[in-house]
């Protein structure tokens, strides 16, 4: 197979040019404009993408890295001349790398990975963050400022200056019958020959007016005919450094016009008409290059129904797995439990003794308890566990108790020891920070059956740590397990009994979803005695004014925090920031007390001598960053500073508040901040105006609105679907979960359960149904 004249001459050019540059010692002056848009043009014209990646940034590449560039250049150019690549030999299938995709190599395949496109299979179903509409068409007169725009307009004139030795910028001039706009693009001065005096193009960007003139920096463009960039309905992706918006949707389509034959239907037909859907080979270009509006909502309903009812269909066949499955009863006299709980220094909640009661039925019954305790932190979660943990070990079983971190799992290893004080237990602690040698004790004690409740993080517990006997896991999630994660840690436990513990407050039909298989007990009152939270929100300008109610408190003999958003993008700098506020608070505004420091990079040993400092009163005044989120629990703390309050989420600014009102004192809540836009603005209001979880969480995703929801850290619950938006398609997801229950019944087709394998891996194993 050969290639074509034109290629092969410009083969040809391009080894000259390369043999030049050895020459020229790799300075970049054999071509005019830098060696980088030479390439690259080439490279367009042999339709190579490797080679482009080659070049890319060579102008500011070291001399010995443009060396390498350079051979590898010449060795590409070779293998370009004795034809196709053996990658192009291989199956064209949807499951294969990425990098087998078209206009991909080594370097976009990275690029692509960060975005968590592995698969060509991922790539085509890579979902748009947004559609933008530029199908409207505006004069350049009628351009505003800051308001993206589509014109169509007349190459005038081009321009390449050079203000400042790194800086060119390349300026073209555009017209149409109404008035002159500039298209502005930096350092990429190869552009200029793109443009051609006369010619007519659709430009794209956000209009800025300035200095009387108007401008679009790095707009995009494309002849007037070409509908591809402009004119149409175009999807916007999350992105990433280095794959720009236009070249990420030329992937897709391209990729698209080889792959999409290969598109298989995954929902029954009987579903599909049922509900109204698309079949996959429509939805799928349907959600990238859309010709309406409503084609691709119907689109997006498509794919969110078909992951949603893959997903669920996995919860139902796991479900009615674990319902058929015999499991351990572990059925002890009512005494024990009442030794337990007449041991407590306080009364039982009505709902704690509620939800006791159920988690004691379900654990005497001869099959596997799977139940969710829902409660808002300080609602007692940990006395209900516990009296699980006691069921279970009084019949003979090991159990495990796993926590988000490190600080929660020794804050429940502390309680418990004491709440077990009367009972013969053996507890341990199972932490990455503790030496090497006391962790393979503890593990080898584990595995003997020596110790009965063993309290460790999610990690150090789900990797290999055997037991003899596990009856039950208790799972302390917080906020901080997705769907998918803990769907993997449900299926090590099959045999056993699940407690997971949630205090994330979410809507019940939110709960219904996430929690498919578990039955839900809710702790829906507080402890009584507790005093409230006041919650103040104030700006910079009264910061003094707090500090003096904070040294009020303080001087009462209570404690309390000053917590920091983590800000920066680097954890030292934000301890350094930590660092320096605890130094100046010390020396200046609280002087008279004793200020300390806790923040997450502090070792196990540290952090423990800073809680414990803060625990017996030796510390008054914490300043944290976030770590002081999960788990600590010191009634005596009445107030806390929450600074540049407007850098949290809403929820997690009612988790941290959770920290104080823990004892009977009356506790205040100052957030400081002086918000930036309308939405954190909102959201200050309603964190000093709501004190319900519940009602804070469905505030939460109303300001955020459901398509925020997704790819937030906070989050982490709704973060596994790629199209479907938990709070936006509660009602597809009922309807799906419905169909997948239903399919479950029947027993799922083969076809099912391989392309639930493809999209969630191998949780829920449904080979073995
Ligand atoms: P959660 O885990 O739900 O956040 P905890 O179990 O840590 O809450 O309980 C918070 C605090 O309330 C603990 O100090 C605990 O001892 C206390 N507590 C729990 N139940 C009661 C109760 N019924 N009456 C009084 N205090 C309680
Ligand atoms: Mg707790």
């Amino acid at each position: 197979m050969g290639i074509t004249d034109e290629k092969q001459q410009t083969l040809n050019k391009l080894k000259r040019i390369i043999t030049l540059e050895r020459e020229n010692d790799y300075t970049d002056v054999t071509v005019i404009g830098g060696l980088e848009g030479f390439v690259a043009r080439a490279a367009e014209m042999l339709e190579d993408e490797t080679l482009q990646e080659l070049i890319v940034d060579y102008a500011n590449r070291s001399v010995p890295e443009r060396r390498r560039a350079i051979s590898e250049l010449g060795d590409r150019i070779r293998a370009l001349e004795t034809g196709p690549q053996p990658q192009e030999d291989s199956q064209k299938t949807l499951m294969n790398p990425v990098r087998y995709a078209k206009r991909v190599g080594k370097i976009r395949e990275k690029q692509l990975n960060r975005l968590g496109i592995e698969t060509i299979a991922d790539l085509l179903l890579y979902f748009p963050r947004r559609i933008e509409d530029r199908r409207q068409v505006k004069r350049i007169a009628e351009l505003r400022d800051g308001e993206p725009a589509t014109v169509h307009a007349r190459v005038r004139a081009k321009d390449v200056i050079r203000p400042r030795d790194n800086l060119e910028i390349l300026k073209v001039a555009l017209q149409d019958r109404s008035g002159l706009l500039y298209g502005i693009w930096f350092n990429q001065p190869w552009l200029k020959s793109q443009f051609e005096p006369g010619e007519r193009l659709a430009v794209h960007g956000k209009a800025e007016r300035k200095y009387g003139q108007i401008q679009m920096n790095n707009p995009v463009w494309e002849p007037i005919d070409d509908h591809f960039e402009t004119g149409r309905l175009v999807a916007i992706y999350p992105a990433t450094e280095g794959l720009s918006q236009p070249l990420l949707r030329r992937i897709i389509r391209d990729n698209l016009a080889i792959y999409l034959p290969q598109v298989k239907e995954v929902l029954p037909t009987e579903i599909r008409e049922q509900q109204g859907l698309l079949m996959r080979h429509e939805a799928i270009p349907g959600i990238h290059f859309p010709e309406t509006m409503e084609d691709w909502e119907q689109a997006r309903r498509t794919l969110a129904f078909e992951e949603l009812f893959l997903f669920q269909l996995g919860v139902a066949v796991h479900k009615r797995r674990l319902e058929r499955q015999a499991g351990r009863s572990h059925r002890v006299d009512g005494e024990l439990v009442e030794r337990v709980i007449d041991a407590l220094p306080f009364e039982l909640t009505a709902a704690q003794t509620r939800t006791i009661e159920e988690i004691q039925g379900d654990m005497a019954a001869p099959h596997p308890m799977n139940r969710l305790l829902q409660g808002e932190v300080g609602s007692g979660k940990t006395v209900v566990a516990a009296v699980a943990c006691l069921i279970a070990i009084a019949t003979g079983d090991q159990v495990a108790i796993m926590a988000p971190t490190e600080i929660l799992a020794e804050q429940h290893y502390l309680t418990l020891k004491a709440l077990f004080a009367s009972f013969p237990i053996s507890i341990e602690l199972l932490i990455g920070s503790l030496p090497e040698a006391e962790k393979r004790d503890v593990q080898a004690r584990t595995a003997r059956g020596e110790m009965e409740l063993l309290i460790g993080t999610h990690a150090l517990i789900q990797e290999g740590v055997s037991f003899l006997q596990l009856g039950l896991i208790v799972i302390d999630e917080q906020h901080r397990f997705g769907v998918i994660q803990r769907a993997e840690l449900e299926h090590k436990g099959e045999e056993m009994d699940i407690l997971v513990m949630s205090a994330t407050p979410i809507p019940r039909t939110v709960t219904l979803t996430l929690y498919g298989q578990f039955d839900i007990s809710i702790i829906d009152e507080l402890p009584p005695g507790r005093g409230k939270t006041e919650t103040y929100w104030v700006t910079e300008h009264h910061r003094n004014e707090v500090y003096e109610m904070v040294k009020n408190e303080l001087a009462r003999g209570r404690q309390g925090y000053i917590v920091y958003p983590l800000v920066e993008e680097s954890e030292e700098l934000d301890l350094n920031a930590a660092t320096e506020m605890k130094d100046r608070l010390q020396r200046g505004a609280f002087q008279a007390f004793q200020v300390g420091l806790l923040h997450g990079r502090m070792s196990r040993a540290e952090k423990e001598a800073v809680m414990e400092r803060f625990r017996s009163g030796e510390i008054d005044l914490l300043v944290a960053t976030t770590v002081v989120e999960v788990g600590i629990d010191i009634p005596n703390a009445t107030v806390m500073v929450i600074e540049h309050a407007d850098r949290f989420g809403l929820s997690q600014l009612h988790q941290l508040r959770g920290r104080i009102g823990r004892g009977e004192e009356q506790a205040h809540c100052y957030a400081i901040a002086s918000p930036k836009t309308e939405e954190s603005h909102r959201r200050l209001t309603a964190f000093r105006d709501i004190d319900d979880g519940f009602q804070i969480a469905e505030e939460d995703l109303k300001i955020r609105g459901p398509g925020e929801l997704l790819g937030t850290s906070q989050h982490g619950a709704y973060t596994d679907f790629k199209v479907a938006d938990l709070i936006g398609d509660l009602e597809i997801m009922s309807r799906a979960r419905q169909e997948a229950f239903r399919a479950a019944e029947r027993g799922p087709e083969p076809k099912l359960i391989e392309a639930f394998r493809e999209r969630f891996g191998e949780q829920f194993e449904l080979a073995s149904v």
